[in-house]
């Protein structure tokens, strides 16, 4: 074995390394779920969700699994069969939501737009005279490109906006109060800086009194969940927390505050640019459109000449020097990388590794 697994760069659209105090978090003695000690650490975490979401909204929590659950939450109590829900569809994850929302029974009015680029937030709102729902997809991780949000609020109407913020919490700017979002979920393993394993969600009061009363799905079934996480009311068993993840997870948002909010935006920010300008010097163009790219998410194009030995060069990548990038999605598999800098990974050495490993690899 040239290397051990734990020497990994994560630079993949996966996860990202873990803070060091994550990993220790994830090692705490372990505790009952209903323990007044976890009990404790759940409120807490849920309050730092509410400031690293930027929201007031009491029902603000981790959803027991990953990112894709914060989504079908997000549908399944919220849409009735035959409710007009229109998606922004410009990557792997809107055609995701479609797929959700269609099991839902909802009328899905897709607004699509070419991959690497953004939607246009006025032809969302045109797409239907009186949705129950607009989503959109804040950063799409299989395009890096980022979808604009603020005229949404605006324009939204009696719709309910959900945003998929699982690419862009701690990693770009995101305000949920601020910009009138009204569902918004994520994911531990992006920019938070913590294992995969759960989805914060967070849920405003406006769409709270919309609540189906008996969604389809019993494990998702927010009325019943938020007895659980919120304790107002009687704290009733629900499900088993997965104890361990919400260490883990009280401890990543922990380093996100210590670090401060907009401070994780501004390193995220500075490093994208880095390396956005390092793969420009190596002669590598960039795929997502200028202005809406993301600097956690980079998508480039793989050299022409390059292409039929583009995995065995993401292996070498993996094996010679240890940092893991992704390939292209769908119709760009073999086309292009896709190269995350999220938490813990979201640092200027990491970027000056891969560009200096990339430079050898690609003779430059
Ligand atoms: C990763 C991701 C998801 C899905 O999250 P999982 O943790 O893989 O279930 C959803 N939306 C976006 C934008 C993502 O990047």
């Amino acid at each position: 074995m040239p290397l051990v697994l734990t020497d990994r760069v994560l630079m993949g659209p996966g996860p990202c390394n873990p803070y060091p105090e994550v990993t220790l978090a994830l090692g705490r003695p372990m505790l009952g779920h209903l323990d007044p000690e976890f009990i404790a650490v759940l409120a807490e975490t849920s309050e730092r969700l509410r400031q690293v979401f930027r929201t007031a909204n009491p029902l603000t929590f981790p959803v027991s699994a990953t990112g894709s659950a914060g989504m079908e939450a997000s549908f399944v109590n919220f849409v009735r069969p035959g409710d007009a829900v229109v998606i922004g569809v410009n990557g792997v994850f809107g055609e995701r939501m479609c797929d959700v929302a269609s099991r839902c029974g909802a009328d899905v009015v897709r607004v699509d737009a070419p991959w690497g680029q953004p939607i246009d937030p006025q032809q969302l709102a045109d797409a239907h005279p009186s949705p129950a729902m607009i989503a959109v997809v804040h950063a799409e991780t299989s395009t890096g490109v980022r979808n604009d949000i603020v005229p949404l609020g605006e324009l939204k109407g009696d719709a309910l906006l959900l945003v998929d913020c699982v690419t862009s919490l701690a990693g770009i700017p995101l305000e949920i109060d601020g910009w009138g979002i009204d569902l918004a979920y994520s994911g531990t393993q992006k920019c938070l800086g913590c294992p995969p394993g759960l989805s914060p969600l967070t849920v405003s009061e406006r769409a709270r009194e919309r609540l189906l009363e008996r969604p389809s799905s019993w494990y998702l079934d927010l009325n019943m969940i938020a007895k659980y996480v919120t304790g107002e009311g009687a704290r009733a068993y629900h499900h088993t927390a997965p104890i361990s993840m919400v260490f883990a997870m009280h401890a990543a948002l922990g380093a996100v505050l210590e670090e401060g909010l907009e401070n994780s935006w501004a390193r995220h920010a500075a490093v994208g640019a880095q390396l956005h300008e390092g793969l420009a010097e190596l002669g590598l163009e960039l795929f997502a459109a200028e202005g809406h790219r993301l600097p956690e998410l980079t998508t480039v194009w793989v050299p022409e000449a390059l292409r039929s030995e583009e995995a065995a060069l993401r292996k070498q990548l993996l094996v010679q020097h240890g940092i893991e990038i992704g390939g292209g999605l769908g119709a760009y598999a073999g086309k292009l990388w896709r190269i995350g800098l999220m938490g813990h990974t979201a640092r200027s050495r990491n970027v000056t590794l891969l560009l200096g490993a990339l430079a050898e690899l690609l003779d430059r």
